[in-house]
């Protein structure tokens, strides 16, 4: 990494001068900078030096991202059961401090999703937040975006942005012994789970390259 830097910095540069500033024989540094050229990491012209090839710095930020998976940065899903009520879910979303509920129906399989904004729709049109159920209004199956495990966090990104929504359930598919599906809740990607990634990547905390 420090070879890097020096070649980001002041490339183009020779070996003998990387190997001066390292403080280091030129001898020491020959594995490095094959590897380093050879992974396309740097180039190297005859006569002119080491430099750094910002092509292939992209090509490992979206390999490192193409690695990182719907289980390694998902969150607890915050959940309501679809015969509760609107104010429940309000409560709820306050208490649990988040932007949106799955919602499940009564056997604890996915039945929606119910948003801040479907709340605030609610209070507008003024009926008994107590008496109607949250399944009355929230967004319902199949219409749902959901994301597995093993989704790729860059699949999921992606869903966020096309669909225009905060929130994705990670579900699992059971099969009911009728041969029927239902989708079991195990977690859910936020907006906020790519940007704390986007962050830990930015600080070289997270090691998926
Ligand atoms: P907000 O209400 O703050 O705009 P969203 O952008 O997440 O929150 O929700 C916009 C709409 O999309 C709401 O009606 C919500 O019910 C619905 N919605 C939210 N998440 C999903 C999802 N994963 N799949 C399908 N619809 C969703």
């Amino acid at each position: 990494m420090k070879i890097v830097q020096i070649v980001k910095e002041r490339g183009p540069i020779t070996g003998e001068q990387i190997a001066d500033i390292l403080n280091l024989t030129r001898a020491t540094l020959r594995p490095d900078l094959a590897i380093l050229t050879m992974s396309g990491i740097l180039e190297a012209r005859p006569r002119v030096g080491y430099y750094f090839n910002r092509r292939s710095a992209n090509t490992l930020v979206s390999r490192a991202i193409a690695k990182i998976r719907v289980k390694d940065i998902k969150s607890l899903p915050v959940m309501i059961r679809e015969s509760l009520s609107v104010y429940d879910a309000v409560v709820t979303m306050f208490t649990e401090d988040v932007g949106s509920l799955i919602v499940t129906n009564e056997d604890g399989y996915l039945a929606g999703i119910v948003s801040r904004k479907d709340l605030l729709k609610m209070a507008i049109a003024g009926g008994d937040l107590q008496k109607m159920p949250v399944g009355m209004i929230m967004t319902r199956m199949p219409n749902i975006i959901t994301v597995t495990q093993e989704d790729t966090i860059h699949i999921a990104a992606q869903r966020l942005l096309n669909h225009q929504i905060d929130a994705l359930p990670v579900v699992r598919t059971y099969i009911m012994p009728n041969g029927d599906e239902r989708l079991e809740v195990i977690g859910r990607i936020t907006k906020t789970n790519i940007a704390r990634l986007f962050v830990e990547l930015g600080e070289g905390g997270m090691d998926h390259t």
